[in-house]
């Protein structure tokens, strides 16, 4: 293939990630902005493999058989609530592969002189330290999202000038690396406290904030795979991974905004938290149990509903009897609507898509903004697997979800909650929504549960 054929296909590829981008912003344009993006990796990928100074084709083939099958196997097999670890594994690889390519790059590059040669030094630097910390800031962000470790914040002492420490003496390794003209021990140094660094960052930041950084390793996968580009002189790279690097900035800024955090704070590991308390996960008072033939009184002699689902909705995919209950209540004539949190479930739009999924009218289901001020207003709220989203703690300042909006559920009449136990929420904050007295405790999986009560319905 031709360069100029080749830069071709590399301007068709980019467009189509631009407009892969554009439809994934709507959830009704959303599949095509997937086949868009698939049709142009295939494009920038055939480009890539037949640009004419890529040699070893025959290794490029084998390797990438080997890579698409363990891909094809892992996508079949991924839960829906697996995906954000599934994402934050993915994005340790590029971190990796950014560091690999750096290093490749330091050890086999052509004859370099002056200006060109302090450039190159500078992109090796920079590429290798992003994609570190987003190698070992992922896979910690996988550990917590998987339950491998605790999904509350390390508050290691003088956390913060640790930060502090480890970006001046890796600014003052990067000026001695290009001084030096490229000495290894530098680079080496540098690449071990970048490692660190990206453990600390993530390892510091509290379960309830995990969205905000799972979108930050998708921005900073995206920068480390531009200076892959720039290292590899490979400019579809470049445009791909700031499309990445920037679309992630600016999806953890609009996360930051709903959970009402600062941007700074989260990028820069939980700055400015201290004053938190950690945990408060005993119980606070005195629960309710109740039956599912209750619940099925109680809806039927209710005029306005509201659901709002959880993770727990997720786990217990009751997402399919809860559309069936929807149905049969709008059948009777009773108002009900899905109060959905920006951060329930565990990736962002997660119940939407499981409620899309379940046929759930798109016009019944609000966000939090619309549907926060209608509590008031309602005779029952069925809170299906959610607890941090629901969580009045966070109107308490020093709890570790403090300042996080929620959806108030507790202004209602009746507030059913759907659970196994009372085990704490994601971000290990015991709820105090459980004692209150017009809160009922419905005990056992979710989708039991709903089939339960429209059974007795
Ligand atoms: P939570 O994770 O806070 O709570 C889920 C609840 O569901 C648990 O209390 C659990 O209680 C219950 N549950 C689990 N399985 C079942 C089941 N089979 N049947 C019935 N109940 C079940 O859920 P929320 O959606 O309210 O909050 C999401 C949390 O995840 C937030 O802290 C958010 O910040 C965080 N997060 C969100 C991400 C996102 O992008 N949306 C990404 C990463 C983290 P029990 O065990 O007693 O049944």
């Amino acid at each position: 293939m031709s360069q100029g054929l080749v830069s071709a296909a590399y301007i068709v590829a980019a467009l189509l990630f631009i407009l892969s981008l554009a439809g994934l912003s709507k959830q009704q344009t959303a599949e095509k902005g997937c086949y868009a993006g698939m049709a142009g990796m295939a494009i920038a990928l055939v480009a890539t493999i037949l640009h004419p100074t890529v040699e070893g084709t025959a290794f490029i083939i084998i390797a990438m058989l080997i890579g698409g099958g363990i891909g094809w196997q892992m996508a079949k097999k991924v839960e829906m609530t697996q995906m954000p670890e599934l994402v934050a594994i993915l994005h340790s690889f590029v971190g990796l592969a950014a560091v690999l390519v750096g290093f490749n790059s330091y050890l086999d590059h052509g004859v370099l002189v002056g200006a060109m040669k302090n450039i190159h030094l500078v992109e090796v630097f920079l590429g290798i330290f992003i994609g570190s910390v987003t190698f070992t800031g992922s896979i910690v962000a996988f550990a917590k999202l998987r339950g491998l470790v605790s999904s509350t914040a390390l508050m290691l002492p003088h956390r913060h000038k640790m930060n502090l420490a480890a970006l001046i003496v890796s600014a003052w390794l990067l000026v001695s690396f290009v001084q030096q003209g490229g000495g290894l021990l530098p680079l080496i140094v540098m690449t071990l406290i970048a490692l660190v660094f990206g453990y600390h960052l993530v390892a510091s930041i509290g379960g309830a904030d995990m969205p905000v950084v799972v979108s930050m390793l998708n921005s900073y996968s995206g920068w480390a795979a531009a200076a892959a580009g720039f290292m590899l002189n490979n400019d579809l790279l470049i445009v791909t991974g700031a499309l990445v690097g920037s679309s992630g900035a600016i999806l953890s800024y609009i996360m930051c905004k709903a959970m009402n955090r600062s941007f700074f704070s989260v990028i820069a590991g939980g700055f400015g938290n201290d004053a938190l308390v950690s945990n408060g996960d005993e119980e606070t008072g005195v629960h309710f149990p109740t039956t599912a033939e209750e619940v099925a009184d109680l809806l039927l002699n209710s005029t306005r509903v509201i659901i709002t689902p959880g993770y727990g909705m997720a786990v217990a995919q009751a997402q399919y009897p809860v559309h069936e209950i929807t149905q049969k209540l709008r059948d009777k004539g009773i108002d009900v609507r899905f109060g959905i949190h920006p951060v329930a479930g565990r990736l962002p739009g997660h119940m939407n898509v499981l409620l899309a999924e379940a046929k759930v009218p798109y016009d019944i289901v609000l966000e939090m903004d619309e549907i926060n001020d209608d509590f008031s207003d309602t005779d029952t709220v069925l809170v299906i697997g959610a607890n941090d989203t629901v969580n009045p703690a966070a109107k308490e300042p020093g709890s570790p979800i403090a300042g996080m909006p929620i959806l108030e559920v507790w202004h209602a009449k009746n507030v059913i909650v759907f659970k196994r136990g009372m085990a704490t929420g994601y971000a290990g904050v015991q709820n105090p929504l459980f004692f209150k007295e017009n809160t009922k405790m419905l005990f056992g999986d979710a989708k039991e549960s709903v089939e339960n009560i429209l059974k007795a319905m």
